[in-house]
């Protein structure tokens, strides 16, 4: 079993969650090792509704099995598309990513700080597709600007979870999105 702690060793997090295929192996190490999360799904930049309902509704389902608690956080598109203007045509990993995962955490980081839990952390993290440079920045942005919370850094893509996550994926047989989520990622 992968050994896995916060740097204080405190054993509540919010858990920033993209999709359920990505969570899924995180939040198994997590309950393994005595870590309960708070599923926070807050991703406008997922196209179209359509699109976004069916992750979410993917994620609910699981972790509701589980015996998790899910927040369910806006879905405003628009707001989140108005930030990306100018970086419509940029390719993946470029400064729309960065924006795209700065806005996610921070609210996420704004939800852990109302709970009073000190770690927030993120799937995002478990893609390599995604980079992961940009994703640490982003969660230490996100906790720079909230009092009272810190980003917990694991790599959630090390100690066999990426492998895990691909097995789950077929075990649980999940909706696979097949684009990062926003409608640049799409075309
Ligand atoms: S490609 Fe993915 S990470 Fe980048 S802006 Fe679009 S949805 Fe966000």
């Amino acid at each position: 079993m992968l050994r896995i702690s916060t740097p204080d060793g405190s054993n509540k997090v919010v858990l920033h969650a993209c999709c359920a295929p990505c969570s899924s192996a995180i939040i198994e190490a997590m309950l393994a090792n005595n870590i309960t999360p708070i599923i926070y799904f807050y991703n406008p930049n997922i196209y179209p509704e359509e699109e976004y309902l069916k992750r979410k509704t993917e994620i609910e389902n699981y972790v509701t099995r589980l015996g998790l608690e899910i927040v369910d956080a806006d879905y405003d598109y628009e707001v989140w598309k108005s930030g990306t203007c100018g970086m419509e045509d940029l390719p993946e990993r470029g400064s729309r990513c960065l924006y795209c995962f700065n806005m996610r955490l921070l609210q996420t980081a704004r939800y852990a700080a109302e709970q009073g839990i000190k770690y927030f952390t993120t799937t995002l993290a478990s893609s390599r597709w995604k980079d992961f440079n940009q994703i640490i920045d982003a969660g230490r942005r996100a906790a720079s600007q909230i009092e009272g919370v810190e980003f917990w850094e694991q790599n959630w893509r090390k100690g066999g979870l990426y492998e895990r996550r691909n097995e789950l994926l077929k075990i649980e047989n999940f909706y696979n999105q097949q684009y990062c989520g926003c409608e640049f990622s799409k075309r």
